[in-house]
């Protein structure tokens, strides 16, 4: 990671200052000055002259991608056991592999994998489960922060409903490990671009005690949260039965204080969330990751994200690693707008699809707003890029700036086509090897 936070780099620029409306420029300059924007500029102001250049040619410059949902565990298993819905998938998928994380050799091992990914993707800022144990998050954390990603990164609780080997023995013991763990961060690591995020799994995993606990330790210690919201039929009906006194299932984050307002909160998935809900989540300003690869994976759904741009809702994109198969956010864009012309086309034609100009900018300046003023190339934010360079891939016509992002992003270019990365000034190492 190079330090040096004032600097110019140039290339075909694209960013989405606001909802649907894309700009691109030819062969622009981007300042940056103490690691913030000062804008783009087709001719480089005086002021800015003797900065040091970095000319990135024909090449495509646009914001970093962020995540706002994943879970590093499921690295593991990316791509195999698809063939099941998400109660039956964790059952038989992922809790037999986050047993293994109880060892932190397999978690050096397993997360070692999941951090190179994470280094050579175009992600530059990501919202992370681990798992319940203390030690594998803390492993996962330095990896994090050696990646020079920007991150969130939770300990997840689970106090009820899970195998032995996971279900941590009582609430209190569940929060006790919680406070353990901040407090381990807070007085022994001296992380700068890795934090702590309180993580109940979900309502089927967590007492009405647990969550009342978690509400406490949130407070005291005045973290974000993030957890799942209204994925799937069967598990809506295993929360309504779990909590019959709630109005509905973010309800029951809600009254313990885990649902957005001073709890700055990301829920994923809110696919079949009821009127009631989407208006608290819009009242309470809790920022929605939508998923759409995971939600094919599992068969979930469609979330209504049309809806929910209509009434000016927080949302961003997730990969949900390993509901979905890939942590490529390029994928995430691709899907959103495909998944939201099925949605038009089969269950609601007032919801017009996405353009890609709008999931372009849910994977930037909207996931980005849970970090800050992230996601754009506008005067004062947080200097996040990457360069894709598309110039190998053929094609006999002129292209816009604008179609070979679209392009890059449809063929997937954020692998062969990555060549530098950029997250709050800091130039980002892509270096090591894998075979994605
Ligand atoms: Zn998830």
């Amino acid at each position: 990671m190079e330090n040096a936070k004032d600097f110019v780099i140039r290339g075909n620029v694209y960013h989405t200052p606001h909802l649907g409306a894309a700009e691109a420029k030819e062969y622009a300059y981007i300042v940056c000055i103490d690691g913030k924007c000062r804008g783009i500029f087709e001719e480089l102001p005086k002021e800015y002259r003797e900065l040091p250049k970095k000319d990135y040619k024909d090449a495509l410059i646009v914001p970093g991608m962020v995540d706002l949902h994943l879970h590093a565990p499921q690295f593991a298993f990316r791509g195999t056991g698809m063939d099941s819905e998400l109660l039956t998938w964790l059952k038989e998928r992922t809790f037999p592999e986050e047993e293994k994380y109880a060892d932190p050799d397999y978690a050096r091992l397993a997360y070692g994998m999941f951090a190179l990914r994470m280094r050579r993707s175009a992600t530059t800022r990501a919202v992370i489960f681990a798992t319940v144990h203390k030690e594998a998050t803390i492993i996962l954390m330095e990896l994090m922060e050696s990646t020079g990603l920007i991150s969130y990164v939770g300990k997840v609780n689970m106090d009820r409903d899970a195998p032995p080997a996971l279900q941590e023995k009582t609430a209190l013991i569940s929060t006790y490990d919680t406070i353990d763990w901040i407090d381990d961060i807070r007085n022994h690591h001296h992380f700068k671009r890795t934090y702590p995020i309180i993580t109940p799994r979900f309502i089927p995993c967590c007492s009405n005690t647990l969550l009342d606990y978690l509400g406490e330790v949130r407070r005291l210690y005045d973290l974000p949260v993030q957890s799942h919201l209204s994925e799937n039929p069967e598990e809506m009906k295993l929360v309504a039965s779990l909590m019959p006194d709630a109005a509905f299932y973010g309800d029951g984050y809600d009254r313990y204080g885990l649902f957005g307002g001073e709890a700055r909160t990301i829920m994923a998935h809110c696919i079949y969330s009821p009127e009631d809900e989407v208006e608290r989540m819009r009242e309470r300003g809790v920022w929605i990751a939508h998923c759409p690869n995971s939600n094919m994976n599992l068969a979930s759904g469609i979330a209504p994200v049309r809806r929910y741009l209509d009434k000016k809702m927080r949302i961003g994109l997730g990969s949900d690693v390993a509901g979905g198969q890939t942590v490529s956010i390029f994928r995430a864009v691709t899907d959103a707008v495909q998944v939201s012309k099925l949605y038009w086309r089969y269950l609601d034609h007032e919801a017009e699809p996405l353009t890609f100009a709008e999931a372009f900018y849910l994977a930037t300046r909207g996931g980005g707003s849970f970090f800050g003023n992230v996601g754009s190339f506008e005067e004062g934010y947080d200097f996040d890029a990457v360069v894709i360079d598309d110039t190998w891939s053929l094609h006999p016509q002129p292209m816009s700036v604008s179609e070979r992002v679209e392009r890059a992003f449809y063929l997937g270019l954020d692998r062969k086509g990555l060549v530098a990365k950029y997250a709050a000034g800091a130039k980002l190492s892509l270096e090591g090897d894998d075979d994605e």
